[in-house]
């Protein structure tokens, strides 16, 4: 990993936080728009926050509009993401399958379908039958507590390696020149008389720059209450129950809200 841990004085552009978020960010500000004197400062390690914690899933069968094109978006540049990096993410195309379990199911999810449709994005509705040929693990037995009534399907949707995400991001990004400095929590947010941002404190000490991005996930609130900030935002913990790397059986990831759990193998663990 190149450049890790060099640190100039002053940066144009300062990110908190090297997960996906900040790291993507400082690869994009690079790559498209040449902003190279860039610093991701980071109080851990590269992806050590819910970047290289989560469950890697990749999907934008979300029902609001507002949203559909960012989340679709987002899908398709994985497409790419490996070749373009020069890393493997380990994207895997693999379907994200929701079971409905009742007559509520069904109906919000036919009307996940229809909204995702009217938007371009990809999602269709599955006969038990159906669900079980995607995934033959499935028991669609009707006597069951919660019976499978069919399934909501997005075919293009799938997983990634998360940590990979984090290096590939960070390498590509040291590439074009940012510096990603590990091992330093930002500490304080300086502003200047007329309010400007005019760098951050760290535990390694001052370092300058006109423009921070902060994405440092539900710190993000902390850092911008340094800045004299307060973000509209609550922090809510999430957590998964990881296995150890148990044989494939499941050839998709398998969601289902009634009984508020997925299934998602990956090379990593299974979640
Ligand atoms: C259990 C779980 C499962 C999830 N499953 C999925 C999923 O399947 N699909 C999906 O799309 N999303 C999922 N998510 C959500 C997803 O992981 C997050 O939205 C995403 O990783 C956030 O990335 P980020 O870069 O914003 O934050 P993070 O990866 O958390 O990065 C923030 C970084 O900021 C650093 N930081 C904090 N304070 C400071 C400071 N003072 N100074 C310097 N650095 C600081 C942290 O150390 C951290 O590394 C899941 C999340 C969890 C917790």
């Amino acid at each position: 990993m190149a450049r890790c841990n060099a640190q100039k004085k002053s940066y144009d552009v300062i990110i908190v936080g090297a997960g996906g978020h900040g790291l993507g960010a400082a690869y994009y500000l690079a790559s498209k728009y040449g902003i190279t004197n860039v610093a991701v400062i980071e109080k851990g390690w590269l992806g050590g926050g819910n970047t290289g914690r989560n469950t890697t899933i990749i999907r934008s069968n979300y029902l609001y509009d507002e949203s559909a094109r960012l989340y679709d978006h987002a899908v398709d540049l994985w497409d790419g993401l490996s070749q373009e990096l020069n890393y493997n993410v380990m994207f895997s195309k693999r379907g994200v399958l929701m079971l409905a379990h009742n007559v509520h199911d069904v109906q919000s999810f036919q009307r996940h379908i229809h909204a995702n449709r009217l938007n371009g994005v990809d999602n269709k509705w599955l006969t038990p039958e159906q669900c079980k040929s995607f995934c033959p693990p499935l028991d669609i037995s009707s006597a069951k507590r919660y019976p499978v009534m069919g399934g909501a399907l997005q075919q293009r949707a799938g997983v990634a390696r998360h940590d990979s995400v984090a290096w590939g991001y960070a390498r590509a990004a040291a590439k074009l020149g940012v510096d990603i400095i590990q091992n330093c929590a930002v500490t304080g947010v300086k502003r200047g008389p007329d309010g400007a941002v005019e760098g951050v404190e760290t535990e390694r000490g001052f370092i300058g720059a006109k423009k921070i991005g902060v994405s440092a996930a539900g710190n993000s609130t902390v850092i911008m209450n340094m800045a004299g900030l307060d973000f509209p935002l609550e922090s809510y913990p999430l957590q998964a129950l990881v296995s150890e790397p148990v044989k494939p059986i499941f050839p998709c990831v398998v969601m289902s809200n009634s009984v508020h759990a997925y299934i998602s193998q990956s090379d990593k663990a299974s979640w």
